[in-house]
């Protein structure tokens, strides 16, 4: 048996309003005054003065704003990069995300690919990255998908959709500052949130489970519990707890690995568009045969707080539309393996699939 090696983030500041400690926290980091910063920030903070007067631009540093409407794509990524490479003679002295999984993953691959040769395609799938990222920063606007603390970044590619899974994909330096959450969308909390509460779920419930993820899962259940069951605490203390719930989720599902809901939600992402957290409650809300006790719960919370959960989004698709989804889910084997057990393919079968799709 070998065990796995695991990078963690090297630094880490927690607290509400730390985000101000951001460029003193970063200045060392500055290779000369012609290597810039580059913030990637989530356009949603277009305008909003209270976070965007905090980043002090300095030199050649240079903010980009990124739209979150659409989950990373290989092609957006190789374009940040160029465009980056174009403007700027030396090489970035860092890269720095703020926003929701969708913007610390294309931060964490900006930064990867700045430093490795040809296209990010090429990199999707596990240790194919050649050379250290250069210096990463992710500052989470929204909590839940444990990308902050996570070694993949998912991205859209021509052929699939799949992470850069690298020793060099965690960031060196994470900033968790909970009032960076303000205003987040309440359907949009309850997605995000529950992509953490999913991560929980399906680890504490797989073969691949051990004492290190156990540990993480176990705290990280009992706080989405505390936020979206017993809705216990101040709303500052909520976010406090959500955004250390997602950090524990992404710890736990690290040593151990994701389950039935992810590699289903991943079909509808591929085929649909569907969104990561959105579409992981759409399937998670039909998996009673899989997470009997937890879905059961999942929709107690659903209704708490008056969360719409789409249905019938497959209901006029065609015969091939479903062999996509199904193709997509059934080829992240060790997703199943880790929710079913080595002998998965006997009861995962397409006809199984198809019928729960059918239903969502
Ligand atoms: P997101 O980043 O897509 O953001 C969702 C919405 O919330 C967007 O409209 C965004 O603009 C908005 N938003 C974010 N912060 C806000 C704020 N403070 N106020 C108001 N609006 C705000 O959502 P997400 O669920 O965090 O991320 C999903 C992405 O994360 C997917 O691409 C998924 O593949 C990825 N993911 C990555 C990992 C990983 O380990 N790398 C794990 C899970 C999910
Ligand atoms: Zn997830």
């Amino acid at each position: 048996m070998i065990y796995r090696n695991y990078p963690m983030v090297s630094k880490v500041v927690f607290g509400r309003g730390s985000f101000s400690q951001l460029s003193d926290i970063i200045a060392p980091k500055r290779l000369n005054v012609k290597a810039p910063f580059i913030y990637l920030v989530d356009d949603v903070f277009k305008g909003n003065l209270k976070l965007t007067s905090r980043i002090s631009l300095a030199y050649d540093d240079e903010l980009i704003f990124i739209s979150a409407n659409e989950e990373p794509k290989t092609s957006q990524v190789d374009a940040l990069v160029e465009q980056i490479i174009l403007k700027h003679k030396d090489k970035p002295s860092g890269i720095i995300g703020i926003g929701g999984g969708t913007v610390l993953d294309l931060a964490k691959a900006v930064a990867i690919m700045l430093t490795n040769t040809g296209e990010s395609k090429d990199y999707q799938g596990w240790d194919l990255v050649k050379q250290p990222a250069i210096y990463h920063v992710g500052v989470p606007t929204i909590s839940g998908t444990g990308s902050e603390v996570s070694r993949t970044t998912v991205l859209t590619g021509p052929e699939k959709k799949l992470g850069i899974n690298s020793d060099y994909t965690p960031f060196d330096q994470v900033v968790l500052d909970p009032e960076l959450t303000n205003g987040v969308p309440k359907n949009q909390w309850f997605y995000t949130g529950m992509d953490c509460f999913i991560h929980c779920v399906e680890s504490l419930n797989g073969t691949y489970l051990n004492a290190f993820s156990q540990s993480y899962g176990e705290k990280a259940y009992d706080l989405c519990k505390e936020i979206f069951y017993d809705n216990s605490g101040t709303a500052e203390e909520l976010q406090d707890k959500l955004m250390m719930a997602s950090w524990h989720g992404g710890m736990s599902i690290a040593y151990s690995q994701v389950g039935v809901a992810h590699a289903m939600s991943y079909g509808l992402g591929y085929l649909l568009g569907v969104k990561h957290g959105i579409g992981n409650c759409i399937v998670f809300n039909h998996l009673e045969e899989f997470y009997p006790k937890d879905v059961v719960l999942f929709k107690k919370m659903v209704q708490l707080h008056d969360i719409e959960i789409p249905e019938g989004i497959c209901a006029n698709l065609e015969d091939y539309q479903f062999d996509i989804m199904i193709d997509v889910a059934l080829s992240l084997e060790p997703l199943w393996e880790n929710a079913i057990g080595e002998n998965w393919k006997k009861t995962i079968t397409r006809e199984r699939l198809k019928a729960l799709y059918q239903k969502m």
